[in-house]
């Protein structure tokens, strides 16, 4: 943090502000020029609010050269995090291929779909039993119904599952029976339920809020991680633009983006993203080419009668090709498909 002074600021209150500094736990290195003065603060400035120095009247502006993260940040984790996820390896050389119905609508519907992709190579089986929809009058899921279904059609595979978590009362069954629990984005901004996430040691699957800078989305993930749960897989699945054609746009910048800023694995949920099954393919191969560390894709058995997200939802067969492609586009991207 550099804190720079009005200029003609008397030496007494430069006094003061180093005063203020080093009883906020840094060491000021203050640099008189013959216009102003600065005032370099070193040390730990994460859990510094800048609020209290931009406030004093000696005070022109407060500049940031850190960010406010730190357990999520590259800069003190060079090598890139792999995440176990029940065995099966996120992150690194590894992709997760993560796949299944937006919603558990029946156990025949989620085990037809489970063997389908498991045989196309999809290592994660994913299933909403709880879910957030925007209207009220809308199928909100099977409840915990839907979650036993999940855990049926892992016995039936061994494909791990992977299911969204709405609400802290349902966390303590969640880290019983979900190998990744998911923090959709309408929620990535619950400070109250990220916080809670630190009781247990399940990897969470961090969805990007649908209007979330980085920074933001980042720093949710750091609440994940200071509350002691360090597993964290970030999701990019589209932002809000202008653009009304697609349910949202996908920012496959993220993908370098937060592997500079970050350790974490980030993987692309290209169904959410476009909101259209046929943009799913492309967007998919462009996410696995850009490094991304795997994919999160809506398939259904009969996507026409789907109750939630039909027409973003791939047929099995259709994601069997597409897993065919990333197979081809993988190994050139220094991956492994499985
Ligand atoms: C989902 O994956 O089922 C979902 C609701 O996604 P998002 O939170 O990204 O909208
Ligand atoms: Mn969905």
């Amino acid at each position: 943090m550099i804190i720079v002074l009005k200029p003609r600021t008397s030496k007494e209150n430069v006094a003061r502000m180093e005063a203020m500094i080093q009883k906020k736990g840094m060491q000021p290195h203050t640099v008189i020029g013959e216009e102003m003065t600065i005032i370099g603060c070193i040390g730990d400035t994460t859990r510094i609010d800048s609020k209290l120095f931009e406030v004093d009247p000696c005070v022109d502006k407060v500049m940031h050269v850190q960010e406010p993260y730190k357990l999520a940040n590259r800069a003190f984790h060079p090598e890139d995090s792999v995440v176990n996820v029940s065995g099966v390896l996120v992150g690194g050389e590894h992709l997760a291929m993560i796949a299944g119905p937006c919603s558990v609508e029946s156990e025949e519907q989620v085990i037809e779909i489970a063997k389908a992709v498991k045989a196309s190579g999809a290592n994660l089986l994913r299933g909403g039993a709880f879910k957030p929809r925007t209207s009220p009058y809308a199928f909100q899921g099977m409840g915990m119904d839907g979650l036993e279904i999940l855990c049926a059609a892992r016995e039936e595979t061994g494909l791990p599952i992977v299911s969204e978590l709405l609400a802290l009362e349902h966390l303590e069954v969640f880290d019983d029976k979900v190998d990744l629990i998911q923090i959709g984005a309408r929620n990535m901004q619950n400070f109250d339920l990220l916080k809670h996430l630190g009781q247990t040691k399940k990897p969470i699957l961090l969805k990007r809020g649908l209007n979330a800078t980085y920074e933001e989305w980042i720093m949710a993930a750091e609440y994940i991680m200071a509350a002691g749960n360090e597993n964290v897989i970030l999701c990019e699945r589209g932002v809000r633009t202008f653009e009304s054609y697609t349910r949202n746009t996908l920012d496959l910048q993220a993908i370098p983006v937060i592997k500079t800023l970050t350790h974490l694995p980030i993987i692309i949920d290209p169904s959410h993203a476009g909101g259209k099954w046929w943009l799913v393919e492309p967007m998919a191969k462009a996410a696995v080419a850009a490094g991304a560390d795997g994919l999160m894709v809506e398939v259904h058995n009969d996507p026409s009668c789907a109750l939630c997200d039909g027409a973003q939802s791939l047929k099995p067969e259709k994601y069997d090709m597409l897993l065919q492609t990333i197979g081809t586009i993988a190994p050139v991207v220094g991956k492994k498909l499985r």
